[in-house]
């Protein structure tokens, strides 16, 4: 049975409520942190303890706070970035649903480490279900003591606000989430400066998932060297992945960094294998932004090595022959399913999804979604191929925010991997106008 550290208690009952997630353990790591650590041991326990930011990018989480400024007579903020939107990601969603006090217990240890006096969850607006039981939880948690003023006695006050996202997925991106939390539009600003210099209000920021500051609560409970060592490689500890597509299994798992994809993938404790005994095509392994991977690239390197459920593992090979593991958003494809189409739907998100501010992006992902439906509708020609890598390659690296580079890597990664298919759609025409799904070639 693998290791769990954020759903251990998930299938006890109540474990919603303050006063059974207290009996299973809960907010030992606040009364830790109150009463025996200083917020400079609590950043030391975080850088120790490896952890990697896990709404996507993976960045060191005790180095991104420890970036933060603080200058004399200038509030901090911490900001839980709980905007989760990435197509095939909601691990989020459901450790707020169930255990909504690991988050709230997470927000105090991280808020106390960064010297935040008010913190606020930046939360999903379509998330309505989830607003009001975290609210609860905060309500709980203040009449217990552990919010407000004077918490545990400790001197240290802590109020913590709960904000409905403004309904866009762009607003996910960090600072577009700050202009949104400020009451403006959710445009992304440009970066440097990073919001732990400059965020909310101006004033230092740490933007963060719900997943890492969750997190911070089994680092603190543990020690940071002895989460350190499960894990493998740079990647420590557990990762919540959200599964779906045709597998038998979909749903939200725990995992111990290191799990062979492979095992994933097939074992009964987790995915349980490919839906309707068909044969596995593609996976997406790190939410809609990252490259799809044909199922030989993703169950073993192209050096021919099993590839691991970790940062290093997955990327092997960089975008030739790699992906990432983002935001753990795992997507299965199966023999039936239609890459071509799959990347037309994506780019159709990412072009309705864009803010427009930067010309590459507004008008990348608007080209890419139409030539996508060209070809896969059955009008396409041979050029549109070469055009489409063209207009990806346009965006790339040219844009604000990460949303148009993630915009151009999933189309990227279909041409390579599955040119065929694009050129199967051409030379068909009407196969492909009366067909939404399957190739006739597989
Ligand atoms: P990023 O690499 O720009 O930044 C990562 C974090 O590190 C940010 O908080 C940033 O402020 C901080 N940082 C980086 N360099 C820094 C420096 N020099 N000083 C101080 N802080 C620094 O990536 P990002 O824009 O935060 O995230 C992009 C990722 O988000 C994508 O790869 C995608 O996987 C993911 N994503 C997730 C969702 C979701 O719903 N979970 C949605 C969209 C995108
Ligand atoms: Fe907006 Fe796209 Fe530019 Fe990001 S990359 S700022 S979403 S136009």
């Amino acid at each position: 049975m693998a290791r769990k550290l954020l759903l251990t208690h998930i299938d006890v009952p109540g474990i919603n409520t303050f006063e059974v997630y207290r009996q299973k353990g809960g907010y030992v790591a606040v009364e830790k942190v109150l009463k025996t650590m200083s917020p400079e041991d609590v950043v030391e326990e975080v850088k120790k303890s490896g952890l990697r930011g896990r709404g996507g990018a993976g960045f060191p989480t005790g180095m991104k706070w420890s970036f933060l400024a603080k200058p004399e007579g200038v509030p901090r903020y911490l900001v839980c970035n709980a905007d989760e939107s990435e197509p095939g990601t909601f691990k989020d969603r459901y450790l707020m649903t169930h255990i909504p006090h690991a988050l709230i217990e997470g927000m105090i240890v991280s808020s106390f480490a960064l010297g935040a006096h008010t913190s606020y969850i930046y939360v999903r607006g379509e998330m309505m279900p989830q607003i009001r039981i975290l609210e609860r939880a905060i309500a709980e948690a203040k009449e217990k003591g552990f919010l407000g003023k004077n918490i545990l006695g400790s001197g240290y006050d802590l109020e913590i606000y709960v904000q409905p996202g403004g309904g866009a997925y762009i607003c996910g991106e960090e600072t577009a989430l700050l202009e949104s939390l400020e009451g403006k539009r959710g445009n992304p600003r440009i970066k440097p400066p990073f919001p732990a210099i400059a965020g909310l209000y101006n004033c230092p920021t740490v933007v963060n998932n719900v997943e890492s500051i969750a997190t911070t609560v089994p680092i603190i409970n543990l020690g940071g060297e002895e989460y350190a060592k499960i894990g493998v490689e740079r990647s420590t500890g557990t990762k919540l992945i959200s599964a779906s597509g045709n597998i038998v299994k979909p749903g939200v798992y725990e995992i111990e960094l290191g799990l062979p994809v492979e095992e994933f993938i097939y074992s009964d404790e987790y995915c349980g294998g490919i839906a309707n005994g068909k044969r596995m095509k593609a996976v997406v392994a790190g939410g809609s932004s990252v490259p799809i991977l044909p199922a030989n690239l993703i169950l073993k390197t192209a050096a021919g090595n099993s590839r691991l459920m970790t940062y290093e593992s997955l990327a092997d090979g960089g975008f030739q022959t790699g992906t990432m593991l983002g935001s753990g958003g795992f997507i299965v494809f199966d023999e039936d399913q239609c890459v071509v189409r799959n990347t037309w739907n994506f780019a159709r998100f990412y072009h309705h999804e864009s803010c427009g501010q930067c010309s590459p992006c507004r008008e990348g992902t608007g080209w890419m979604e139409k030539v996508l439906h060209k070809i896969e509708s059955g009008h396409g020609a041979m050029e549109d191929i070469d055009l489409l890598w063209d207009v990806q390659r346009k965006i790339e690296g040219n844009t604000i925010c990460p949303l148009g580079d993630a915009a151009a890597w999933p189309v990227a990664a279909a041409i390579r991997h599955f040119r065929d298919e694009f050129e199967w759609h051409i030379l068909h025409p009407e196969e492909s106008q009366t067909r939404n799904y399957g190739l006739a070639h597989y």
